[in-house]
């Protein structure tokens, strides 16, 4: 029989890229990571928020430095996030335009951020190469990481100017789509090859190229795949809001890990107004547990309901189950390593209820309409025994309870 593992992604071949302590590539699970929408000048606001990304799962975590105000804030916030919220996840820095200016101007900032961002489509046009090369000084003086992140809202024009010249005077010229993607995938690799001329290492630089289609988005990560061992920071830009963003940056994300591409991964959701950026994370999660790259919460399966479920009692049971599973997490985190990986079902009739509870570790088959009033409870594939009456819900979650400290319980939980 086929393992688990064998159906695994195998995952492209890379350098190992070292993000203050948080290790990129080279088979390393990928890394979820997440962008706050604070004013960096405002360093309790960014300190927060940073902690709520991170306390969500978010192994990095990438602020905007775009004023010198927000370069100043950058060492306090961090100094904030250490020592009084007791967080260290590793803080990148995002910048454009003036970056060359701030990495130079503001040396603890540069020391404080664990890595930085490079757009090199925004580092001017008449001195391009000097600021460029001034920012990746700054990172082999402070010893940092680069990412080179090339995005289609921001290409190098010139280059693309180029490139579209050039295949202008071909005797059959390619689709503007093709070249706009060339133009992408030339931007970070000869970006890449300059930052090695001017003395970054190999393993120190990290590469996207971001578009906001999901076609143009797999298209060009499968051509810059193929160009070099960088590990890749995937993800799809502007990807907009609630299910348009979900659903497409999963699109996207999914088709390119499942072909092994793609070391750290973002979901740049359009968060509501006033809400908070841990959605981005969860669905980060949400998408490697789904592939089966990793496991952060207990998955519960549950049928879509039919006509065999004429009451709510099936879909808030789901909801309740759910629920008390994403609660009980952070405690089960520390005392029940390995809970994560749990499989739970809860399904409404006789029709799959059964075959799919076997296959989960432990599992309900709710009686349908017409079905005796009765659910059976499955545990590891066998039948465990039979809930009735108003209880079933309470019931159920004992189970789960009494299940989860059997089998992940460690003596230090149980002693707690
Ligand atoms: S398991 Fe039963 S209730 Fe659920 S969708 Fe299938 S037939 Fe309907």
């Amino acid at each position: 029989m086929t393992s688990p593992d064998a159906l695994r992604p195998l995952r492209r071949p890379t350098v190992s890229v070292d993000i203050g302590g948080v290790l990129v590539g080279s088979g390393h699970p990928v890394v979820v990571q997440s962008m706050t929408n604070t004013d960096t000048a405002d360093p309790d606001a960014t300190a927060i928020q940073v902690a709520r990304l991170a306390h969500a799962g978010s192994q990095l975590v990438r602020v905007t430095v775009n004023t010198e105000q927000a370069a100043a804030a950058v060492p306090p916030m961090i100094a904030r996030l250490r020592d009084n919220l007791g967080v260290d996840v590793p803080v990148i820095g995002d910048f454009h335009y003036n970056g060359h200016k701030l990495l130079v101007e503001y040396p603890s900032m540069a020391a404080a951020l664990a890595k930085y961002r490079i757009n090199p489509g925004n580092v001017g046009t008449k001195h391009h190469d000097v600021n460029f090369q001034t920012i990746v000084r700054a990172a082999v003086e402070h010893d940092k990481p680069v990412r080179i992140g090339v995005n289609w809202g921001s290409l190098d024009q010139q280059l693309l100017t180029e490139l579209m010249e050039a295949n202008a005077r071909l005797a059959e010229p390619r689709d503007a789509r093709d070249v706009m993607i060339e133009a992408m995938i030339e931007s970070a690799m000869r970006s890449a090859e300059l930052a090695e001329e001017t003395g970054l290492r190999h393993d120190r630089i990290i590469l996207s190229a971001k578009v906001s289609g999901v076609r143009d988005l797999v298209d060009t990560y499968r051509l810059l795949a193929r160009r070099s061992d960088y590990p890749l920071h995937l993800g799809l830009t502007e990807a907009g809001m609630a299910m348009k963003g979900i659903v497409a940056s999963t699109a996207g994300l999914a088709i390119l890990l499942n072909e092994g591409i793609g070391d750290t991964i973002r979901v740049s959701l359009t968060p509501e107004p006033g809400a908070g950026r841990e959605l981005e994370v969860e669905v980060a999660q949400q998408v490697l547990q789904s592939m089966g790259l990793r496991s952060f919460l207990p998955q519960v399966s549950a049928c879509p309901g039919c006509g065999r479920t004429t009451s709510t009692f099936f879909q808030e049971m789901a909801r309740d189950i759910t629920e008390h599973i994403k609660t009980r997490m952070p405690a089960w985190r520390e005392t029940h390593p390995g809970v994560e990986e749990l499989k739970v079902a809860v399904m409404g009739c006789v029709v799959n209820g059964p075959g799919e509870s076997k296959h989960a570790d432990i599992g309900i088959s709710l009686p349908g309409t017409f079905e005796a009033p009765v659910a059976p409870v499955f545990v590891d594939g066998k039948l465990d025994r039979t809930l009735r009456g108003d209880g079933i819900v309470a019931e159920f979650i004992g189970i789960l309870e009494d299940y989860v400290d059997r089998r992940y319980g460690t003596r230090e939980g149980a002693l707690a």
